[in-house]
This record gives C-alpha cells, sequence and structure tokens, in this order.
C-alpha cells in the first residue's frame, strides 16, 4: 500500500498552488461579479491539466484541488476538462473540428426541464432525416454555455425505452435552430450556465457519438456508459475543488486566529475556534482520501463508481459545513465581500446539486451494499 505522493507529484502540487495563488486568486472576486469567463487563463491552466485524450488523473487531481485555492471557477474549468476525457475518447473528430478557438470546453447538454435526476426522462428528440437527424427539444442547465460545441443528449428510440433509447450528438455552437438563455446563478458565475433551444436543428450522421437508431442493437450499450464513466470520475474531481477551496480558507483561518485578539489572548486559544478547525482538518484530510482513491482506482481503469458516489454525497456538503463555520470565526468581515470565504461558500454550495445531488449518489451507494432487489424508494 502507498499513500504517499511522488517527489514529482509534490514539486508539481507547490507549483500549481504558487500559479493559483498569485495568477487566479488576486482576480476571484472581480472576475464573478462581472462575469468574465477566464479564456486567458483556461490556456494556461490547460498545461497543468494536459490533452482531453492523454489525462494522467491523479495528477490532474492535484491541479485541480490546488487551483482552487485561487479560484473555484477555474478549478471548474480544470475539472471538466480533466474529468470530460471518456467524453473524448471515440468523439475527437466530430467533436475537434467544431472547436477553433482557444476555448477548447465542450458543453454538456443532458439536464431538461422534465429530466434532472432521472435522466430516462429525457424528452429531447432525434428525428432521422435523410441519414442524419434533426434534434428538437430543451437543455435547461448546461454549463460552459459559452462553449463553441455541446454534446446534446437525445432520444432516438420510443419514450418508453428509458436511457436505452437515447443517443449523443455533437453540436457546433453555430447550428442553426439553436438558442441560448443564461441563468443568473449564486455562484460560479465566470462559467455561464443556462439554457439551451432546439429548434430543428440538424445533425450530420458522423456526428451522432453514442447511440444507433431505435432498432440497432448497439443501441442497448448507450450512450450513458460513457456518461457514467465521466460522472464516476468527475465526481473525484468535484470533490477536490471543494477541498482545494476549502483547504485555503482553513489555512487562512488559522493564520488569522493565531493573530486576532478577544479578551486579552489570540482566538486560538479558546476550544470554541480551535475545534472547530481540528475538526474540519480530519474531515477534509479524510475527504481528500477517499477523491485520490477514487482517482487512483481510475488509473487502473478500475471500478471506482463507489469511490465516486461516496465523495460526491459527503465532500461539496461537508465543505459547505466548515466554510460556513471559518465565516463565523472570522467575524463580520468574514460575511462581506472584501474576502473570499463568502465567495467560496456560493461556489461550493452549486457542487452539491451539479452532477447529481445527494440523495442519488446516496441511492447508488444503498444499491451497491443492498442489491438492486432492496433498492431504496
Ligand atoms: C453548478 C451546476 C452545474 C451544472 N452543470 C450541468 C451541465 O453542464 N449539464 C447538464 O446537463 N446539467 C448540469 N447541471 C444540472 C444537474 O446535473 C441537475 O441539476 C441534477 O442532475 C438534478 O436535476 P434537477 O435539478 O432537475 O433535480 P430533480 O431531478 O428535479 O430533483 C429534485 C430533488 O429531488 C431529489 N430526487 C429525485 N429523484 C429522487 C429519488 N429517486 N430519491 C430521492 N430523491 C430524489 C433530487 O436529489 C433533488 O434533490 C448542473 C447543475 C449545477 C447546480
Amino acid at each position: 500500500m502507498e499513500f504517499g505522493f511522488t517527489a514529482d507529484q509534490q514539486e508539481f502540487r507547490q507549483r500549481v498552488r504558487e500559479f493559483a495563488l498569485k495568477e487566479l486568486l488576486p482576480g476571484y472576486l472581480e472576475r464573478d461579479r462581472t462575469r468574465t469567463y477566464p479564456l486567458d487563463l483556461q490556456v494556461r491552466i490547460r498545461e497543468f491539466i494536459g490533452r482531453p485524450t492523454e489525462v494522467d488523473f491523479i495528477r490532474s487531481g492535484i491541479a485541480v484541488e490546488e487551483l482552487a485555492r485561487g479560484d473555484l471557477s477555474c478549478a471548474f474549468w480544470g475539472e471538466a476538462a480533466a474529468g470530460s476525457s471518456p467524453l473524448y475518447s471515440g468523439a475527437e473528430s466530430s467533436l475537434g473540428k467544431y472547436i477553433t478557438g482557444d476555448n477548447d470546453q465542450v458543453g454538456l447538454a443532458l439536464t431538461e426541464p422534465e429530466a434532472g435526476a432521472d435522466l430516462g426522462g429525457i424528452r429531447t428528440t432525434a428525428r432521422p432525416e435523410g441519414d442524419g437527424w434533426v434534434l428538437d427539444g430543451e437543455k435547461n442547465s448546461v454549463s460552459y454555455l459559452n462553449a463553441p460545441a455541446f454534446i446534446v443528449f437525445a432520444r432516438t428510440g420510443e419514450p418508453g425505452d428509458g436511457w436505452r433509447g437515447v443517443s449523443a450528438f455533437a453540436v457546433p455552437r453555430t447550428a442553426n435552430g439553436l438558442e441560448f438563455e443564461e441563468f443568473d446563478d449564486l455562484g460560479c458565475r465566470s462559467i455561464p450556465r443556462g439554457v439551451v433551444r432546439l429548434h430543428g436543428v440538424r445533425v450530420p450522421p458522423e456526428d451522432q457519438l453514442w447511440g444507433g437508431r431505435g432498432d440497432d442493437p448497439s443501441h442497448r450499450a448507450g450512450p450513458f456508459r460513457h456518461m457514467l464513466e465521466f460522472f464516476n470520475t468527475n465526481k473525484a474531481y468535484i470533490g477536490l475543488m471543494s477541498i482545494g477551496a476549502t483547504q485555503q480558507t482553513l489555512d487562512e483561518i488559522i493564520e488569522y486566529a493565531k493573530r486576532r485578539e478577544a479578551y486579552g489572548r489570540p482566538i486560538a486559544r479558546y476550544q470554541g475556534v480551535a475545534f472547530p478547525v481540528a475538526e474540519a482538518a480530519t474531515y477534509l484530510e479524510m475527504a481528500r482520501l477517499l477523491c485520490y482513491k477514487a482517482l487512483w482506482l481510475r488509473q487502473q481503469n478500475a471500478d471506482h463508481q463507489l469511490e465516486g458516489a461516496m465523495a460526491k454525497w459527503f465532500i461539496p456538503k461537508k465543505c459547505v459545513e466548515i466554510l460556513n463555520d471559518c465565516m463565523v470565526i472570522r467575524g463580520h468581515l468574514g460575511y462581506s465581500e472584501s474576502l473570499p470565504i463568502a465567495q467560496r461558500l456560493r461556489d461550493v454550495a452549486g457542487w452539491q446539486i451539479g452532477d447529481g445531488p445527494p440523495q442519488i449518489q446516496k441511492l447508488m451507494i444503498s444499491r451497491r451494499l443492498f442489491g438492486r432487489d432492496f433498492e431504496p424508494m
């Protein structure tokens, strides 16, 4: 058993941390307030993550964790870039031809007004026309709404087919019939999220990424195999970016508590301050081990669905609680926009929901523990 990072990984962590604190942290609040997409930074962060088809999962996990110390939205880009690598496998030629500029992040258009946690309910349709397809419907929670291309999930089979009747398509943002509407989000506002409406969008046959026609036996494999692989790994990255933002806050709070005096002594001397910090450090260390275990399994192509679900359920929620404790310890300025704690709290809060809410993660964990015959309701 080996718990340690290699010397090379430690040096890499240090390098990314320096970059995050020097280059990302100073503009963190301003980018969010002005909703400025960090394209220049994205290009530089790409160096730390690697190409989507050649991702080293542990290394990119370290990058995501450390980037979040500076700006969770920049780490979100790293997470999406690294996490989406299974989605790129076999889809490079379809997606690649639509990526012409510096922005190489593809949007994932899955969630719909009537299909969120229950993805089998997807209603967007893909109807055959000639040898291609015509897409109609609405996707209502697409991160990277500014992406040059989208992976759109649409129904090629019958509604009763559930998730088996769904295919995935590459759609460029320049396609005729696309309409966009941005949300007014609580956090991560430098990465636009919102609605993509599809009105008779034509897709050539070579841009059907996975799935088949309704009667094709290969349809049974379905695009959800790729999706699940993506989500399983991504949950560890989401955990790590929540940990990075929270650990940075905890480090700042420790320094503050040693400096700040009340009733004649540093507030670190009060158990009411030191104990929540000690508990938080313990939770973060447990959380970190779980995430790197999941990525270590992924690196070996081993099953990591359970570890991913555990990380996704537990970590963003626990980090929200820790950030709240840190805000209280920092006093009234912790609640202001002159410090980044409130922003980190808003950013991490969204990851309780994004990529599957906690109840769905617990459903997956329970299924593993009890078996499908005892599926909880
Ligand atoms: C920051 C952020 C980024 C996102 N990015 C994307 C993106 O890029 N692309 C994309 O397609 N989507 C994205 N999403 C959407 C996200 O994946 C969905 O919000 C999520 O899957 C839940 O869907 P819903 O919001 O429609 O909730 P619903 O499905 O309506 O569920 C509502 C509540 O009921 C609970 N619930 C549902 N079924 C059960 C059950 N069987 N048992 C117990 N509880 C249940 C859920 O857990 C949830 O709490 C993003 C969301 C956020 C917040």
